[in-house]
């Protein structure tokens, strides 16, 4: 399982629903309930095919979700283990980094451990390939806008102790919470993975993936609804001081709209907060409790930002 609260999320939505069109004379404008396909996906289905079939947020966007319902402003509502059932947190600005894969797979000519000079090798490029990523950010992203992260998780190449083998095959992920850190080390990547392996006479094939972008909540629209997360909450809404280092396909409906997403504590209350399993391991826990609290948030989401427009275009 993805284990990341999305049958939570699908009830919350359905309960605002229900609410909602019960109390349909009361609510001004339209409102669309959008659920999230492929929650537990990235935004395209093999993120490394050629021809890319997208998915989730980034279909639901290029498919025109925004024009044809006339989209003004996104909410969102995602549950955590890390704070207690009914609390709710939020973050102006980014809140969410993005995320983004790469895949580099590296030619050389296979030969044995005790002659080097008979082949070229791919073991020792990629090694100098790792090291040298590391300084994409350390030395030319500009930290005053943010941060960013490039990792290595997986490489494969050989299968005996004495031969250097002819192929390589590295992939990792690129992550910042910084629009401009991100589009640099995108930017950046395949020409420090070529020139490196070119430098050790070995062919690199650079293979990006861009899944997630920043999630951005509108500066404007946050404060405007934190009353609005105050109701829902019983007044247990709090301003987070840095923003989460998990992505989110959100962050495509964000960039076309002003959007505002915000966490749910779904662990009981009393339990030790240091102790609990996080979101996506095998134990994560949500409390049903919270339900009511994400339920109120999607509909004071609605009557807050009615509220809110009313007054502003007054
Ligand atoms: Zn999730
Ligand atoms: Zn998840």
């Amino acid at each position: 399982m993805h284990a990341c609260g999305h049958d939570a999320h699908t009830a919350m939505l359905m309960g605002a629903a229900t609410v909602m069109v019960a109390n349909k004379d009361k609510i001004p404008g339209n409102v669309v309930f959008v659920f999230q396909p492929a929650e537990e996906g990235p935004s395209d289905i093999d993120v490394f095919a050629k021809e890319k079939k997208s998915w989730g947020a980034k279909r639901m966007v290029e498919e025109g979700i925004i024009d044809r319902f006339k989209i003004q402003a996104m909410f969102g509502v995602h549950v955590m283990s890390s704070a207690h059932t009914g609390e709710i947190t939020y973050k102006a600005g980014p809140a969410l980094n993005s995320a983004d894969g790469f895949r580099i797979q590296m030619s050389g000519k296979q030969t044995h451990g005790s002659m080097p000079w008979a082949g070229t090798d791919p073991i020792v490029a990629a090694a100098h390939t790792i090291t040298g990523m590391q300084t994409i950010v350390s030395r030319q992203a500009n930290l005053l806008q943010g941060m960013g992260v490039v990792s290595v998780g997986s490489i494969h190449a050989g299968n005996a102790g004495n031969i250097i083998p002819g192929e390589l095959t590295m992939e990792g992920t690129i992550r910042s919470n910084s629009p401009d850190i991100r589009n640099s080390m995108l930017k950046e990547l395949p020409a420090l993975v070529k020139n490196t392996a070119t430098t050790h006479h070995v062919h690199a094939e650079v293979n990006i993936a861009q899944m997630m972008p920043v999630t951005i909540n509108n500066e404007e629209l946050t404060h405007a609804m934190v009353p609005a997360l105050q109701r829902a909450s019983n007044g247990k809404a709090k301003e987070l001081k840095t923003g989460q280092s998990a992505s989110e396909d959100f962050a495509y409906y964000a960039e076309k709209v002003p959007g505002l997403f915000v966490f749910l504590g779904a662990t009981p209350p009393g339990k030790d907060l240091s102790k609990v399993a996080a979101n996506h391991h095998p134990a994560f826990f949500v409390d049903d409790a919270t339900l009511a609290t994400g339920v109120r948030s999607h509909v004071e989401f609605v009557l807050g930002y009615a509220d809110w427009t009313k007054t502003k275009n007054r």
